[in-house]
């Protein structure tokens, strides 16, 4: 790329900021943009993900991202997003420096946490794999086309314990009032950092949207303050360079709310690291909420306690027969299927999409806070109702290890079966297979087949076969 394409009034902007530093800076725009890949802990643990994650180093020639133990760079002509092991969800495509954020956010198994500007999935599935299925992750986008991107990769990696929502922050706010152990505020911003990747970045960008984007964080960082827990901690990020929206913002927020602390920062700069660029700051509120922030939520617990004793009685029973029935047909039939799954959760009928809500969710939430909100994943999508019977759903396969499956059938990597499959084809298998079927490329599953009479029939759906890239 050359520098002369850049607006004016950004050099300008970095050379204030970097001074001697800036012309390497600018330099490093004339650089091959970096490319990385994460592995999902939810699969690259298991024995065939371990065997599947040396087999990638190996082929796609990976080295290690320095911030992220799971993340690694490769470079073209590798394509791993076109590799079946993608589609098994045995990796997240990620620029590396992105992969700082969620490190820096520090996720633990069990905790209740929010990412919430979470498309298409980058911070979400790296938190979901440090929860390692325990406790909640709500994963929130507020554009419902990107929610829709977002789901889907939350289900091809496997993940059990995520509920993905589509709301504005300030609808969660109302609804999740210090709630969250830990928030991901990963923040549309101008997107300095993507001017290498993405040309439309360089055109969109001037000081006026600079100024719009600082406006909207701060919109966005108020109503995250609403749902940190008292003692919760809160990583902002943005992929863009100027302080406006990084440091500014941050010390904004940090002066306008007395209980917030701010940790650390953390910037990634493409001259110095190898990485696009990434802003971090790790914020903490104090324990008890002092409650002399600018938006806190100060009316009594009493109140809120309230609304939730109202909220329950709205919702809960109404469609309580219709989930024990289909609940009860699904346990049936894993009885007989999967003796190995547990299917714990909370069942949730949402039209004929049968779901296992975490049951992390009731500790601090009830189903009732989720009416009038788009609810695109409400958790693990296990069944799909028909008359008189239930398929089991793509997004349970994902989440599946061959030995919990009475039935799994192997595809290799390298082979050109597998390639059929994703195209959606059906294959010829022994006729003693009969039934719902794990099928799985070297010990990963990637969705169902049913056989019956020599043929394993194919059932990934539409939307993912023909090997569809996933937006990264
Ligand atoms: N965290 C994502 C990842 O790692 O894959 C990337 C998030 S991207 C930087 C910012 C997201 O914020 C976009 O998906 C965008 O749709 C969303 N967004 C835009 N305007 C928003 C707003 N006013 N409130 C919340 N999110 C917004």
């Amino acid at each position: 790329m050359n520098e002369e394409r850049l607006p004016a009034a950004y050099t300008a902007n970095v050379t204030e900021m970097l001074g001697d530093a800036a012309d390497a800076f600018l330099e490093s725009y004339e650089a091959r943009r970096t490319q990385g890949l994460r592995f999902n802990g939810l699969k690259s643990n298991s024995a065939s993900g371990n065997t599947a994650v040396k087999q990638a180093v190996s082929q796609f020639s990976l080295t290690p991202v320095p911030w992220c133990p799971a993340g690694y760079y490769y470079e073209e002509p590798a394509r791993p997003g076109r590799h079946p092991y993608h589609t098994a969800g045995l990796y997240y495509i990620q620029e590396p420096s992105a992969m700082s954020a969620a490190e820096l956010l520090g996720a633990l198994p069990g905790e209740i946490i929010l990412d919430l500007a979470a498309a298409p999935g980058g911070k979400t599935t790296h938190i979901a794999a440090a929860m390692q299925g325990q406790g909640l992750l709500v994963s929130n986008e507020i554009h419902p086309e990107r929610a829709k991107i977002l789901a889907e990769n939350v289900e091809r990696l496997g993940i059990t314990n995520a509920l993905v929502t589509c709301g504005t922050p300030g609808e969660l706010a109302k609804r999740f009032p210090e709630v969250f152990d830990r928030i991901m505020l990963d923040a549309p911003c101008s997107g300095e950092g993507m001017f290498r990747k993405d040309p439309d970045a360089i055109r969109e960008w001037s000081p006026k949207h600079v100024e719009m984007c600082a406006a909207r964080q701060w919109d966005i960082l108020q109503d995250a303050y609403l749902m940190l827990k008292p003692g919760g901690t809160l990583a902002y990020s943005t992929c863009t360079f100027n302080r406006r929206e990084n440091e500014e913002t941050v010390e904004r927020f940090v002066r306008a709310y007395a209980d917030m602390e701010l940790i650390l920062t953390k910037r990634l700069w493409p001259h110095l690291e190898k990485g696009e660029g990434h802003f971090v700051a790790v914020l903490r509120k104090a324990d008890s909420a002092s409650g002399t922030g600018a938006g806190a939520d100060n009316r009594p617990a009493r109140n809120r306690r309230g609304e939730r004793e109202r909220d329950r009685g709205k919702s809960g029973p109404r469609t309580a027969a219709s989930v024990r029935g289909a609940l009860q047909q699904f346990t049936e039939w894993a009885a007989a299927e999967l003796p190995g799954f547990a299917g714990r959760g909370i069942p949730l009928l949402f039209g004929e999409s049968l779901y296992l809500l975490p049951e992390a969710f009731n500790d601090r939430l009830h189903t009732g806070m989720l009416d009038g909100l788009k609810v695109p994943r409400a958790g693990l999508h296990i069944a799909q109702l028909k008359k008189n019977r239930i398929e089991p759903a793509h997004a349970l396969a994902m989440a599946l290890q061959p030995d919990q499956a009475v039935r799994s059938y192997d595809l290799p990597a390298g082979g050109l079966e597998i390639q059929a499959w994703l195209r959606g084809e059906s294959l010829p298998v022994p006729p003693g297979l009969h039934g719902w079927t794990l099928v799985t490329v070297d010990g990963l599953s990637v969705g169902w087949g049913k056989a019956s009479s020599g043929q394993l029939k194919n059932h990934l759906p539409k939307g993912l076969r023909m090997m569809k890239a996933h937006i990264d």
